[in-house]
């Protein structure tokens, strides 16, 4: 009796959230630290209680973990996703993250809908409980919640980028997380400055939350083979896919893996309506997350830069969320697929036929951002540098 009034409690606060969320019931205040007109986003306890209901309406398919805490000591959630989901099954691995720039708060609700997507819609839909059996799926929530908590705590919402660490010999708070990974970095002299928007930290590594994450991949490695085959990022903003490598102009050595990559950037930007590039179409950005988890595993590995403002007001999650949906479960199936072909020892795709491996073809959406438009957006930005101080940086 006990446990059925708790979750009875449970279901009515969530229901009560919803109805906050979506202005559906003026009776209850809203919980969010949001400013009252963002509400509808979840701050890192609405987060908490959204992805506890999610997980415990499946168990059987969602289990919760954290990887690690943040500098100001939160938990660093995340859920993986699978049928049998408590063991380790020899099943291709999907990384999914959010959050990672403080003000980007739409990649921590996207994270959300997707978790929420899948655990609803196994059992209900034929592709999605195709993908849960297919694969272990896991999806970081947020990767900087200081941040993003820093970012909206106040009356206004501040477009802070970093995380939360003081730096040593400085007034400065706070390390730019996708400039502190252990690939090339130290490289850029932009990113040396504190002051910057893309301060790259003391030392590779510095920040708990790459830290963190860097022990979770390396953690994937079974039996000497890296589980995670492809890995997408949700950022803000741009409507543009993005793949490695971000120090350079120049295409991953592999000729196949580069293929590959841009192949998978194109599908996912048509499913989006989104434009897609290479990382350092515009500039380069050394120290990145993209860059090391190809460097290190070649993993597949894009940026979803979603929308058009960090600032985008709460009526827009649905929509920008549902956009960019079918990207992410393309991900998620291509890393079935992928596992497939190296099982089987089968020719790696060449350019001309690595568009072959969709197996769900586009419905014809198509915002108008061709090639011609992601050239034109890299000429127009060639002379803005990685120091945060032109264009706010975004990725
Ligand atoms: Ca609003
Ligand atoms: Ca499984
Ligand atoms: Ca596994
Ligand atoms: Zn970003």
């Amino acid at each position: 009796m006990a446990i059925a009034f708790a979750r009875s409690v449970i279901g009515r606060a969530t229901a009560a959230l919803f109805a906050a969320a979506f202005g559906m019931g003026a009776m209850v205040a809203p919980a969010s630290a949001y400013p009252p007109e963002d509400a509808g986003y979840h701050d890192y306890a609405e987060m908490m209680t959204a992805i506890h209901e999610i997980a415990e309406s499946n168990p059987e398919i969602a289990q919760l973990f954290s990887i690690g805490r943040s500098f100001e000591g939160r938990e660093l959630w995340a859920a993986k996703v699978s049928d049998h989901v408590g063991t380790d099954e020899d099943e291709p691995e999907v990384l999914f993250d959010g959050g990672m720039h403080g003000r980007e708060h739409m990649s921590t609700e996207m994270a959300v809908a997707l978790f929420r997507n899948l655990v609803d819609g196994y059992g209900r839909t034929e592709r999605i409980t195709d993908m849960v059996n297919r694969t272990e799926t896991t999806i970081i929530f947020n990767l900087n919640p200081d941040g993003s908590e820093y970012d909206h705590g106040s009356d206004s919402i501040l477009s802070w980028r970093k995380n939360r660490q003081p730096t040593p010999g400085s007034t400065e708070i706070g390390t730019d997380i996708n400039r502190n990974f252990g690939y090339r970095w130290g490289t850029n002299p932009l990113n040396a400055s504190p002051s910057a928007w893309t301060y790259r930290g003391p030392a590779a590594w510095s920040t708990p939350e790459a830290s963190a994450f860097k022990r979770y991949v390396d953690g994937r490695v079974v039996a000497g083979e890296q589980q995670i085959r492809v890995h997408v990022t949700f950022h803000q903003h741009g409507r543009i896919v993005l793949y490695p490598y971000g120090y350079t102009k120049g295409a991953v050595p592999d000729a196949d893996d580069h293929a590959r990559l841009a192949a998978m950037a194109a599908e996912m930007g048509e499913l989006s309506g989104y434009a897609h590039a290479q990382s350092s179409h515009d500039e380069i950005h050394v120290g990145n997350q993209m860059d090391w988890l190809y460097a290190t595993y070649q993993i597949m590995t894009f940026t979803l830069e979603m929308g058009d403002a960090f600032a985008m007001p709460d009526e827009a999650i649905p929509t920008e969320t549902a956009r960019n949906m079918d990207a992410a479960y393309y991900a998620i199936e291509q890393a079935a697929l992928l596992a497939d072909a190296n099982d089987d020892d089968e020719p790696i795709l060449l350019p001309d036929t690595a568009m072959a491996i969709d197996p769900a073809p586009s419905q014809g959406r198509n915002a108008g951002l061709g090639v011609v438009g992601v050239i034109t957006f890299g000429v127009v930005l060639a002379t803005v540098l990685d120091s945060g101080v032109g264009r706010p940086p975004t990725s």
